[in-house]
């Protein structure tokens, strides 16, 4: 069985994993209580003690690691935070896991984690070349190019949520500005739609609205998604898929933005990259970063 971690800012999950992809067992736990009074690293590794402990009888061959930050996955150490966590940058993930389980273990990040979970056991199982996009407060990405993540020259490739769309744009949490995820999050879709009606509302209430006919609404959601088609027309041309995944709550609306996202991209993109072109939800959830991080601990022990 493969011990999996998916470290984020606000929670850790733990599970137990088959080398099949099938978890076993999970659990989650806050680790942002005491607003990093405790480093992150060191509550993580306490709770991972005790949801291992209900499981003495099961031997552990190896810790899968997905974390938040930017991971160099040769050291599996924390190189990058945008100051978001404090005392987070600098985690040694690996070392730390090794000096106390006893087993090997490998850390990758958790976006590039979540696209190996869907090519592993998910809804693009059995694809070699992938980007996945996650939607949500901001915008997460990651590649699966022939068969394996891509990780750049550090581990750290991927940062999808962060090239320019519109160099005019507002200014971004990276420093730049008109990022792709100031444009494509589901933050930015709160925000035209506050802009438009005067209110607050969350993505649910927008899409609740918008299927009774609130042609404001409407009119919002297609400029949000055609921003997002903008950017993934991009990302076709650059890495040639077989399937873009969108990943993050908001993939569950079909009628209202898969459908008329995937229409649009494959109408924009050059004609040889549409063919076979699939546009798809991502469908492990919650559990995608679990699930690859049991993946990248398989691939790699063959190292
Ligand atoms: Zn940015």
């Amino acid at each position: 069985m493969i011990f999996c971690w998916d470290i984020g800012g606000t929670a850790v999950k733990f599970g137990l994993c088959d080398r099949q992809g099938t978890l076993y067992a999970k659990d989650e736990k806050s680790v942002s209580s005491d607003h990093y009074e405790t480093p992150l690293l060191d509550k993580v590794l306490r709770e991972a003690r005790v949801f291992l402990g209900a499981f003495s009888d099961i031997s552990i061959e190896g810790i899968g690691i997905s974390a938040t930050g930017q991971i160099d996955t040769r050291t599996g150490t924390v190189i990058g935070t945008n100051g978001k966590i404090p005392g987070w940058e600098g985690s040694c993930l690996k070392q730390s896991a090794e000096e106390v389980f006893g087993v090997p273990a490998f850390a990758i990040n958790d976006a590039n984690a979540a696209v190996l979970g869907e090519c592993f056991a998910g809804r693009a199982k059995g694809r070699k070349n992938v980007v996945m996009v996650t939607l949500g407060t901001g915008v997460g990405g990651g590649l699966v190019l022939d068969g394996r993540p891509y990780g750049g020259a550090k581990g750290i490739a991927g940062e999808l949520g962060h090239f320019t769309l519109y160099a005019d744009g507002p200014e971004c949490t990276c420093g730049k500005r008109g990022c792709y995820e100031n444009y494509a999050s589901t933050t930015a879709l709160i925000r035209k739609c506050r802009e438009v009606t005067g209110n607050i509302l969350t993505g649910r209430e927008i899409f609740e609205r918008a299927r009774e006919g609130d042609t404001r609404l409407l009119q919002a959601i297609d400029g949000w998604i055609s921003d997002i088609a903008h950017g993934l027309t991009g990302l076709v041309h650059i890495f040639n898929p077989e399937m873009v995944l969108i990943g993050g709550g908001v993939s569950a609306q079909e009628e209202l933005l898969m459908a008329p996202l995937r229409d649009r991209v494959l109408h924009t993109v050059m004609p040889r990259f549409a063919e076979g072109l699939e546009i798809e939800r991502a469908i492990l959830g919650n559990d995608a970063g679990m699930i690859g991080a049991a993946k990248w601990f398989m691939e790699k022990e063959k190292e």
